[in-house]
């Protein structure tokens, strides 16, 4: 599958809150600035084929491996940096051989002590994910384990919590890592999910995006991230937009993201303030990015391996509006 054949889907919630928060539209529904395709733009930025090593297991860093646990997700982000793949919903699907498989790479490489179980959305097959929670626990060179989802923000009333019960039978830690884009997202029953989750002894965090027109501006992520750490999130990372095939239009200007995350730097708490982090494109790692405290050369940054890396710009505001959503190719509405 390439980027191009990423599915439209939404949740009813999603729509309804599309209606209120025209930021909320703007991540899920097609616009034709997909079209937009600059030779800087990859299928599969962080080269996670490259680091497969079994159906479902990806092994780029030492001490941990990324376990896709499914390629479904409730709606689907148009800036999603795997949408090469994800929304193909056969292809995603982990057998329990696929499982034995994974336990059997994970055994068989004893540095590998987290798991990270990520997609797709793992929490759209609680069956699946409760499993493979189990599975993978039982291991004891296992420590920690992460859950990453958006299935609370974007269908909360459907939100199956009973993955809690298997949380509070593990001995390892689990963290569950929640995608927040917009304060708008934060509605009582978001934060009702977050409640049982850190009853359960879930311990909570938050990834975001910067997306241009969506919350590239300090009053958004000012507020966005004051109730996280009210409702029991701790802002974790906060990334510049990966160049993902059909995302370009996304790309907020890197200047205006280093000012204001400065700002905020100044004005909330230490525990509300994330990690700005590049993923580098090309796989080799997650650099911070400085704040203005610091004269820093900002056209330029090296990876990991301590490879030159020059920032890829994103387009200026004016240069392309966003436009009303096009045909959608597929469009199904979770109840
Ligand atoms: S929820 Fe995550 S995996 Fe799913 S489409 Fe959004 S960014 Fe991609």
């Amino acid at each position: 599958m390439s980027t191009k054949d990423f599915k439209f889907q939404i949740t009813r919630h999603i729509e309804e809150l599309s209606k209120k928060t025209p930021e909320i539209y703007k991540q899920f529904y097609p616009s034709e600035a997909e079209e937009i395709n600059p030779p800087c733009m990859f299928e599969d930025p962080l080269i996670e084929e490259k680091y497969t090593v079994t159906k479902g297991l990806i092994h780029k860093y030492g001490n941990r491996a990324l376990c896709m646990l499914t390629l479904v997700c409730g709606a689907y982000c148009r800036f999603c940096t795997r949408k090469r793949k994800v929304s193909d919903a056969s292809e995603g699907l982990l057998s329990d051989e696929d499982l034995e498989k994974i336990e059997s790479y994970i055994v068989s490489h004893p540095e590998i002590k987290e798991i990270i179980f990520s997609g797709g959305d793992p929490f759209t097959n609680p069956a699946v994910l409760k499993k493979a929670l189990r599975k993978f626990g039982a291991l004891p060179q296992i420590r920690v384990m992460r859950i990453g989802t958006r299935m609370p923000i974007v269908s909360p009333q459907t939100f199956d919590l009973s993955v809690c019960d298997v949380i509070r039978e593990l001995k390892q830690p689990i963290y569950i890592g929640l995608h927040f884009e917009h304060p708008d997202e934060i509605t009582e029953e978001v934060e009702h999910i977050c409640q049982t989750f850190r009853k359960s002894g879930a311990i909570l965090f938050s990834q975001s995006v910067f997306l241009k027109g969506i919350n590239d501006d300090y009053d958004t992520l000012y507020e966005l991230f004051s109730r996280l750490i009210e409702i029991g999130v701790k802002p974790y990372y906060i990334f510049r937009c990966d160049p993902v095939g059909g995302a370009y239009h996304f790309m907020a200007d890197f200047e205006k993201e280093i000012d204001i995350m400065t700002r905020l730097r100044s004005s909330l708490s230490g525990m509300a303030y994330p990690m700005y982090i590049i993923d580098v494109p090309q796989g080799a790692g997650k650099i911070p990015v400085p704040l203005n405290y610091w004269d820093f050369d900002k056209a330029h940054y090296k990876d990991f391996n301590g490879i030159d890396q020059h920032i890829v710009k994103g387009i200026e505001m004016n240069d392309f509006e966003l436009v009303p959503a096009r045909k959608p190719i597929k469009r199904k509405i979770s109840r």
